[in-house]
């Protein structure tokens, strides 16, 4: 799965300057780990449930040891009050939840108080 650093410019599909990659992460790269509120994986997982741009191929979990690890493929969408666009991967829900993966805060605070997400079709490549 392709390895892009929190807070950098999207540039998995066409290139989106203003677009902030989170979540996108790759074994031998290190995140943060903590705990995240109740109220934040709730709304992440309702944005997940309805990813958009399903890309070619599944994302495999590189953290879980398991015969069968998680796959996750599509991406969510979420722009915070201030007009700025987080894309991540619908993988970092299973990261947050299995992985204690701890988003940058920015990305929390949008995903709990958006001014409007994917599901509003935020940045649909309409696929
Ligand atoms: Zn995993």
């Amino acid at each position: 799965m392709a390895y892009f650093a929190d807070l950098t410019s999207y540039s998995y599909g066409p290139v989106e300057p203003d677009v902030l990659n989170v979540g996108w992460l790759g074994k031998g790269n290190t995140f943060c780990v903590g705990p995240t509120p109740v109220a934040f994986r709730e709304a992440l997982r309702e944005l997940c449930q309805r990813p958009i741009n399903k890309h070619r191929g599944y994302h495999v979990c590189e953290f879980c040891k398991l015969a069968d690890p998680r796959k996750g493929n599509g991406q969510v969408r979420v722009m915070d009050q201030l007009g700025r666009v987080f894309v991540a991967p619908t993988m970092i829900l299973h990261y947050v939840e299995a992985h204690q993966y701890l988003p940058p805060e920015v990305f929390i605070a949008a995903v709990l108080n958006p001014r409007t997400t994917s599901l509003d079709g935020l940045g649909d490549w309409g696929a």
